[in-house]
């Protein structure tokens, strides 16, 4: 008897890393709606752009790894775990580049529709199962992007740069200095400390 091709469904389950399939978005059929069944899944799924804030973020393309868990709850689905994205951006003391893993926790509700949690949350605070799927992508934005630190630094203790000759101070040596430019601010700290009065305020307007 020749072999009979095989079946349709086993190789749609076993393919997770098809090109077609998006990795973002969760089939939920093999978990199914019984409240307590639980599901562990890792992946990776390519960044999309616009993980990033203004000097650091994820690269477009780069992998994001998550390893997580998917409980069936009465309301919906549980999702927990981990994920794990690389950053790229430079130091916002001295614009030295870095490079850094960021490993996040997450812990969400995806709510069924027509739930007692969907009806009872605003639209915009609550994730919604869709369908059979579910889509991470926005959530995993969200706890990327929320986490980005705004004035990322090389290291904890970063000196920044010199203001004189705009160079890394760390790579200096520890007495450079622009003797220079020293007595001069001197003098200006001098003058603004004993010239307390505001000056050029004389064209007051009527009121
Ligand atoms: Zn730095
Ligand atoms: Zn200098």
């Amino acid at each position: 008897m020749p072999a009979a091709p095989a079946p349709r469904r086993d190789a749609a389950r076993t393919s997770g890393r098809r090109p077609s399939a998006n990795p973002w978005r969760l089939d939920l059929r093999e978990l199914g709606r019984r409240a307590g069944a639980m599901q562990e899944l890792e992946r990776t799924a390519s960044a999309p752009e616009e993980w990033k804030v203004e000097l650091i973020g994820v690269p477009a393309g780069a992998d994001v790894h998550l390893r997580l868990r998917l409980e069936s709850v009465m309301e919906g689905v549980l999702v927990s775990g981990e994920i794990q994205v690389p950053l790229v951006g430079s130091c916002a003391r001295c614009l030295e580049p870095i490079e850094d893993t960021l490993t996040l926790d997450v812990q969400e509700l995806y709510a069924y529709e027509g739930s007692t949690t969907e009806a009872t949350s605003e639209e915009d605070e609550v994730r919604l199962v869709d369908g059979d799927f579910l889509d991470l992508e926005p959530l995993a934005r969200d706890t990327v992007v929320l986490s980005l630190p705004l004035s990322p630094v090389c290291t904890e203790d970063c000196a920044g740069l010199c203001v004189d000759c705009g160079q890394r101070l760390d790579d200096l040596p520890a007495d450079h200095t622009h003797e220079i430019t020293d007595p001069r601010w001197a003098g200006l700290a001098d003058r603004f400390a004993s010239s307390p009065d505001t000056p050029g305020d004389d064209t007051t307007k009527e009121n």
